[in-house]
């Protein structure tokens, strides 16, 4: 079945079973542009605490582009990877709850099943801090410019995913449908 149908389907027995419902979507376009900012101010932040480490120990700016973009594909698909890989640890029918889905070159991960909000926020800030505040945390021990970069693209990338934690904290105590299509979620409070 299409992710569409299996969604609708959802939101209807949710709603039969007394539930009432709120959309929390932000559209792609404003997801990419806030996100950007959000994950450039904590890029900025990082690189503020970073700074004092770095003056002694300056690493060279010679950076090895094929290899950055390999680390950034490689990141992005790691990141998609953890969302459902958290989400699914909470699913009844744990990764084949999981969808993982290609559009435009860009994969984009998203969960079948309701979870409460705790675990929904779980899944959703899981590359933020494996991977973005991984990533940084070793930038205080390699200097070196390509870690600082991959450091970097991973918390860009995790700024939608903080604005929807965000959104998350004005729906608590509620069952989450993760939207198929646009960045958000569905809370649902009986
Ligand atoms: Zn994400």
């Amino acid at each position: 079945m299409e992710k569409k149908e299996e969604y609708k389907d959802l939101i209807n027995e949710m709603q039969k079973n007394g539930y009432t419902k709120a959309e929390h979507t932000i559209s792609k376009a404003k997801t990419m542009i806030l996100g950007t900012l959000v994950g450039v101010a904590a890029t900025a932040i990082l690189m503020l605490l970073y700074r004092p480490l770095l003056l002694n120990k300056f690493p060279d700016f010679e950076l090895n582009i094929p290899l950055f973009v390999i680390a950034t594909i490689g990141s992005i698909v790691i990141h998609e990877l953890l969302h459902g890989l958290v989400w699914s640890l909470f699913c009844k029918n744990g990764w084949s709850s999981i969808k993982i889905t290609w559009s435009a070159f860009m994969p984009s991960c998203h969960c079948k099943e309701p979870l409460t909000t705790g675990k929904y926020l779980l899944g959703v800030i899981a590359p933020f801090v494996i991977l973005g505040i991984g990533t940084s945390f070793i930038t205080f021990f390699v200097t070196d410019l390509m870690v600082i970069f991959i450091a970097a693209i991973n918390v860009i990338i995790a700024g939608g995913d903080l604005l929807i934690a965000f959104s998350l904290l004005k729906a608590k105590n509620r069952m989450i449908i993760d939207h198929p299509t646009d960045p958000g979620f569905v809370a649902f409070q009986k």
